[in-house]
């Protein structure tokens, strides 16, 4: 299976899933039908499944348009089925979606929205993370609960480190400042930043990263750290409890 990122809007990235066996397709989170239409047409796919991971519009935009033009069938999640724009396919929590030779894993991972849910194609080590897990970053808690969007991300973290993560932005420059601010001493993450800035100046996208590569510098994964803590002057919090100030101070950053 190949991902294509497909860059749309301002900062999203919808990705389509090619099986090249029988040149079958998934997008995931279309924002827009217009780059991805042009992507297909570009390489003469047709598509055949549309993935959301969660309702916002900047996820969800192409839905209609796609599902009209191609007969696409929207997979999403169950439980919030009145949201998710079509929907054809309901799947619930740790069910597997299976269709030709697509094979993807629904993870329930609320807190950005409570009916926010992450696509694990196994078989391939990829991970669509949507607004959950950002590269050097998380989702902003819109629904849900500290506590729910922490353990979401503790799911995430259980998952085997080669996994490669799509997420549904490119925030990781902005992220990074924020990570670094925190987390100075954290050699890996200054490495991590010049490889960033290295990407971005050839108009590459940041994206995927690893599940090894966010455990050693995402911030938000990393709530358990003591320098972080020291660095943050709350020595003797939980993990949630740093993880819930980190997230305050990155929605005023
Ligand atoms: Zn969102
Ligand atoms: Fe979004």
């Amino acid at each position: 299976m190949k991902v294509e990122i497909i860059p749309c809007l301002k900062d999203n990235y919808s990705y389509v899933v090619i099986d090249e066996r029988n040149n079958k397709t998934c997008v995931v989170d279309p924002s827009e039908s217009k780059p991805i239409i042009n992507f297909l047409e570009k390489n003469n796919l047709k598509l055949n499944y549309i993935l959301n991971t969660h309702h916002h519009y900047d996820h969800v935009g192409g839905n209609s348009e796609l599902k009209k033009k191609y007969k696409a069938k929207v997979v999403g999640f169950k439980e919030d089925y009145k949201r998710i724009p079509e929907i054809d396919i309901k799947l619930k929590d740790g069910e597997t979606w299976k269709e030709d030779n697509f094979e993807a894993k629904v993870i329930h991972i609320p807190g950005h929205t409570l009916g926010h849910i992450c696509f694990y194609f196994y078989k391939d080590n990829n991970l669509f993370t949507g607004d959950t897990l950002f590269s050097l970053g998380c989702g902003r808690i819109f629904e849900g609960t500290y506590e729910q969007m922490f353990s979401s991300l503790e799911k995430i973290k259980k998952l085997p480190p080669k996994t490669k993560i799509y997420c549904g932005h490119e925030y990781t420059l902005q992220n990074s400042k924020f990570c670094i601010q925190y987390d100075k001493e954290n050699q890996n993450l200054i490495k991590k930043i010049q490889e960033i800035n290295e990407k971005l100046k050839n108009n590459k996208p940041t994206i995927p990263s690893t599940i090894e590569d966010e455990l050693k510098n995402n911030i938000f994964l990393r709530s358990d750290n003591e320098n972080i803590k020291t660095n943050l002057n709350i020595v003797t919090s939980s993990s949630l409890a740093t993880f819930s100030k980190l997230r305050d101070l990155k929605d005023n950053f």
